[in-house]
């Protein structure tokens, strides 16, 4: 409920519009309206491109002042030393500026469709919806190559260094995440509000199905977060996941005897997000539309395969995913608020989200 939502905001998150019906989001570095999440921080079109700017010219600004000056909308030209450091402040990410250079690249495009995916044309970046038939193969083009994790050596405990690792593997996933949504044609049509809206409601949904996936066929049963980074039950239990490691071998488990294909994975994922139960909703005939252009290609791809059941079986799957994220949720929130886990901060404020 609104209230609820709103008291997120203790950090200026949200704002009644004038019309004091929609939550409008505010750039967390100058103030001004936030057209989006970039580089991990809901921020403004202009404060995009300045730190964008300055990551790739790798500028180094100083302060004609004394490093505090106040950055506004009004202001925030004044000083680029001290925007810059309110950009890092913010938590916005270098390394994003770098997946922004290869994702928008035509490095990738190629790669895959060498690999032989189906022959994507000129319909990324529209803001149409595509026609079913190119849809999966659009989803497996921009499926993000799986993250590393970053072994985190900041302490000698080795379950708080699991969870360190985890948690920050687990951020830029959402990070990339978050990329990847706003290529999904039928999503980026949609309002800013509601682009939010269905990422705050369905992210660790959306993230799940991947873990969920790569777990299933793994020795030992272990979860698979990244290549690197392969949890087993004892792990699991040491670091406080214990319900989250049950709920998600479940899901990987169901998802071995449906002998799930990529395409499917891609399908479930985009659908964790369509279907997400995200409240307020801006234009929801907009988000029905998106979600009913998924089901259709979805169904046009089972046809193809002469499945007649699939679509409902994946469907009905989706019950099991929601209840593993929010195990997975209250599990982050509880290491956040017990054991004083720190989170960054746009995980934090999407966990809080859900809360
Ligand atoms: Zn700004
Ligand atoms: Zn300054």
């Amino acid at each position: 409920d609104m209230n609820t939502r709103a008291g997120v905001s203790s950090d200026s998150l949200y704002l009644l519009s004038a019309g004091g019906l929609h939550p409008e989001r505010l750039c967390l570095v100058c103030g001004d309206f936030a057209s989006g999440y970039h580089y991990g921080v809901a921020s403004c079109e202009a404060c995009k491109a300045f730190f964008k700017r300055t990551i790739q010219g790798n500028i180094e600004y100083s302060c004609p002042l004394k490093n505090d000056c106040e950055i506004t909308k009004r202001r925030r030209k004044a000083c680029q030393a001290c925007r810059f450091q309110k950009c890092l402040q913010a938590g916005m990410m270098r390394e994003g500026v770098r997946m922004d250079r290869v994702r928008g690249g035509r490095k990738k495009y190629k790669r895959r469709t060498e690999a032989g995916l189906s022959s994507y044309g000129h319909t990324v970046g529209s803001s149409e919806f595509t026609r079913e038939e190119n849809v999966i193969s659009h989803l497996l083009l921009t499926e993000p190559a799986p993250l590393e994790a970053n072994h985190d050596d900041s302490t000698d405990d080795g379950s708080l260094r699991t969870v360190l690792t985890l948690c920050d593997l687990l951020n830029r996933e959402l990070l990339l995440l978050i990329g990847w949504a706003k290529q999904i044609p039928g999503f980026s049509g949609l309002s800013l509000v509601d682009q939010m809206s269905l990422l705050q409601s369905g992210w660790m949904e959306a993230l799940l199905v991947g873990v969920a996936w790569r777990s299933q066929s793994s020795a030992g049963e272990e979860l698979v977060f990244a290549d690197n980074l392969r949890l087993d039950a004892a792990q699991c239990r040491a670091a406080g996941l214990a319900e989250l490691y049950e709920a998600l071998r479940h899901l990987a488990a169901k998802y071995q005897a449906m002998k799930l294909s990529p395409e499917e994975v891609v399908a479930l994922k985009a659908m964790a997000l369509a279907n997400s139960d995200a409240d307020p909703v801006d234009c929801p005939d907009s988000v029905q539309r998106f979600q009913d252009w998924l089901h259709e290609a979805l169904q046009e791809y089972e046809s193809s395969r002469r499945e007649q059941h699939r679509t409902g079986r994946l469907l009905m799957s989706l019950p099991l995913l929601r209840q593993a994220a929010g195990r997975a949720v209250q599990a982050f929130l509880r290491l956040h608020r017990h054991s004083s886990v720190p989170l960054h901060k746009l995980l934090l404020e999407m966990l809080d989200a859900k809360a």
